[in-house]
């Protein structure tokens, strides 16, 4: 079955019930696209996975969730996880220490490109790209412990089964010469803020942690939410530094399709090539995504359409002001 984005009309005021129709509806126009995608297929563990898998999950501000296809599957977090380590540096450093090493500029090339960091600046031109979060792991490294992020990221996505996934940490060292570049060029420059090492270790392990879209549906929701858990009340971030992510994730959490996600669905998203994807939506609420067949920008194919027809279903993107 599917159901074609924009032949629909849209919904002003949803029930619960609506909301869960166009949340099907999403999944199974995501589900249609998953074969016009490919795995990635630069880190070797990554090609193991069903390209066909698709699913997806929102998480209301009461924790219920509404939810379709594969949304307990494990997989990598891969780049979703910048996000973690934005908030955990703005959290103990402040805006104003992070943006003195990291710009907050979209850079518009894919997430692996290092040619802005030579040609134009000698700052990473945002969080979000690989060089960026590697330099934002830097601003951490030297005052956490692999598992104190973890953690971080564990309450952040309401979900405590988060470990690390030894195989693709390993296939990620294996394959992550590029990064390696990254920090040691930002080494050579005297930007980096830690021993290379030490932040690509973090970096590589934040790529590798196993979740599920129910637990990027819980990120998605304390994000939604300014930093405190709706459910439990409590606070684990400022909600300035919450809008700055957003905004980020907004400007720049899609790589090089981030102009075009921005315009066509307007909610702040985080993409992995491991499929996830984080979104965060009026409401509260989150919606977490596993779609690991791949776009040409490395973002979950099925992911992005799923999102498009909720957002124009449901009237989520952040200029419907009326
Ligand atoms: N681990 C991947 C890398 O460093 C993350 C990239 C991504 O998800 N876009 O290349």
């Amino acid at each position: 079955m599917t159901y074609p984005t924009y032949e629909r009309e849209r919904i002003l005021n949803p029930t619960e019930e609506d909301i869960r129709e166009v949340i099907k509806e999403a999944y199974y126009n995501g589900k249609d696209k998953t074969h016009l995608g490919n795995l990635a297929h630069y880190i070797p563990e990554l090609t193991k996975r069903d390209p066909d898998a698709f699913g997806i999950c929102r998480m209301d501000r009461e924790g219920k969730l509404i939810e379709f296809g594969e949304t307990e599957t494990r997989f990598s977090m891969q780049s979703v996880s910048k996000v973690v380590n934005l908030a955990l540096a703005l959290k103990y450093k402040g805006a104003k220490e992070v943006f003195n090493h990291v710009g907050m500029e979209p850079s518009g090339d894919a997430f692996n490109s290092i040619i802005k960091l030579e040609a134009k600046s000698d700052l990473p031109y945002n969080p979000m790209i690989n060089v960026g979060a590697i330099q934002v792991c830097s601003l951490l490294a030297n005052e956490f412990e692999f598992e104190e992020v973890l953690d971080f990221a564990k309450i952040l996505c309401k979900d405590d089964g988060i470990t690390l996934n030894e195989d693709v940490y390993e296939s990620e060292q294996g394959t992550g010469d590029r990064n390696r570049a990254m920090a040691y060029l930002l080494k050579s420059k005297g930007v980096l803020q830690a021993d290379p090492e030490k932040t690509l270790e973090l970096y590589f392990k934040m790529c590798s942690i196993n979740v599920n879209a129910r637990s990027l549906a819980g990120l998605g929701l304390i994000i939604s939410n300014n930093g405190e858990d709706p459910i439990t009340g409590k606070h684990y971030l400022h909600p300035e530094y919450v809008r700055i992510l957003k905004s980020i994730m907004f400007t720049c959490g899609l790589y090089d399709a981030s102009g075009e996600f921005g315009v066509k669905i307007g909610m702040p998203a985080k993409s992995g090539v491991g499929g996830g994807v984080v979104c965060a939506t009026k409401g509260p609420a989150g919606i977490g995504i596993y779609g690991p067949a791949l776009d040409q920008y490395g973002n979950s194919i099925a992911g992005v359409a799923a999102l498009e027809h909720i957002s124009y279903r449901l009237h989520l993107h952040v200029f419907d002001f009326v």
